[in-house]
């Protein structure tokens, strides 16, 4: 069975599991960040804008196990930050795939794992989801540093051939063309890869860059033409169901407990994107996020921050309940068969969703934006956002380890 399939498996009998148990809500991937530091400093990014002390700050590997355990999800997906600059990272990535035994998104940028991947063995559980935000123009000017695209792709290439599973991990801004969309997809495909992961961007409150996210309506138009006639070999993992939610073909609820965030503040309320803006955004444990938060609040038409959200942590973990809640839509829904569109576009109207889903947004204020911001890529690997411009140094591998900003060379740094 491939990996998509097998998680696909684990996934469905857990969500099985759990509803004959008649439980109401249960997670079904567990977002882990032992820390926000990062090598690199995209300027979309919401994660690493903290303050020095934050930066400085990591998880134990014992606290990232003590969190797989309070959770119970069946996957794991590993972020930041850069987790591979933690240097408990292998023991951290030993105790979640083997120990625990969960599927595991090791999410990273790539470059320090040119110095580190003799640390790691392939193992079934272990999946490296490379963030990779486009072909190599568009990539590099995502993560603010030319030649960046070519050291993951030779590192996809490296990691294929001593036999691990790997993953790419995708955000989708307004600048993003369906047609490179394509272009990256085919090459992935070549390149071997197990599974591509593409989402729209959110708009993290504290990213610098807040022109260039997705709004719901620009999110459909986009993925209405890219998978309009999809090719049947494309890795995608995503569950079909999500897929057709993506395209706007179906209308979810956000179930934000299907990908809780345990970082280190501790458990992220209400979800994996946005730290709520009421008292408490942070709760010590698990029991107390799940109990304790008011989850009416949160979702499209519930909160201002989620008015143009259709993001990945929100929205797969509902497409993955409908998809197991009825034996015909297991059948049609089932992982990771790619969706169908309800109408084939005729060639005129397929011309015009391309024109749409690549022209230019329409200039939004910063302002307007951070009140009304879009959605996410809680998706397993770096899914920070990280388009717009770039910031003159990387002022927060500075911040993190202490060096002048000046003499930075995005050099992986363990901690
Ligand atoms: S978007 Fe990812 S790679 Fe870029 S600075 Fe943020 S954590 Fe690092
Ligand atoms: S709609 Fe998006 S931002 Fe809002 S709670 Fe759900 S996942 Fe989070």
């Amino acid at each position: 069975m491939g990996i998509p399939a097998r998680i696909a498996a684990k996934v469905g009998w857990y969500v099985m599991k759990n509803r004959l148990l008649m439980r109401k809500r249960y997670p079904l991937v567990l977002m882990l960040e032992p820390l926000l530091a990062c090598n690199l400093a995209c300027k979309g990014c919401g994660k690493i804008q903290h303050p020095a002390q934050i930066l400085r700050q990591r998880m134990s590997a014992e606290e990232c196990e003590q969190a797989v355990v309070e959770c119970g999800a069946p996957v794991v997906s590993i972020a930041g930050g850069e987790p591979l600059i933690h240097k408990e990272i292998h023991d951290i990535v030993e105790r979640v795939t083997v120990k625990q035994n969960r599927f595991t998104y090791l999410c990273t940028n790539g470059l320090p794992l040119e110095k580190k991947i003799d640390e790691f063995k392939p193992n079934n559980n272990l999946i490296f989801s490379l963030h990779l935000d486009g072909m190599r123009e568009t990539h590099d000017r995502s993560v603010c540093k030319e030649g960046v695209f070519d050291t993951v792709v030779d590192l996809i290439k490296e990691l294929k051939s001593r036999g691990f599973l790997v993953a790419t991990n995708t955000t989708i801004f307004d600048d993003h063309t369906v047609a490179e969309m394509r272009e990256f997809l085919n090459y992935m495909t070549d390149l071997k890869v197990d599974m591509c992961m593409i989402s729209p961007g959110y708009a993290y409150e504290k990213a610098p860059d807040q022109q260039h996210f997705l709004a719901r309506e620009r999110t459909k138009q986009f993925f209405r033409a890219l998978l309009d006639k999809p090719e049947k070999r494309w890795p995608l993992n995503q569950s079909r169901f999500y897929l057709e939610f993506l395209m706007g073909q179906k209308e979810y609820e956000c179930t934000p407990w299907g990908n809780p965030l345990r970082t280190v503040f501790g458990w992220q309320r209400p979800c994996y994107l946005m730290a709520s803006d009421l008292e408490e955004p942070y709760v010590p444990s698990f029991k107390q996020l799940m109990e304790e938060t008011n989850w009416d609040l949160y979702g499209t038409g519930k909160h201002d921050k989620c008015a143009q959200c259709m993001a990945h942590c929100g929205y797969e973990a509902s497409a993955v309940s409908d998809t197991v809640k009825h034996p015909l839509n297991m059948i049609l829904g089932g992982w990771p068969t790619l969706p169908k569109p309800k109408k084939k576009l005729l060639q005129k109207d397929r011309e015009a969703a391309l024109m749409q889903a690549d022209a230019p947004a329409p200039e939004v204020s910063a302002a307007a934006s951070v009140a009304s911001p879009a959605t996410t890529a809680a998706t397993p690997g770096c899914g920070n956002g990280s388009n717009g411009g770039c910031s003159s140094g990387n002022d927060a591998e500075a911040v993190a380890t202490g060096s002048d900003a000046s003499t930075s060379t995005n050099e992986p740094k363990s901690f």
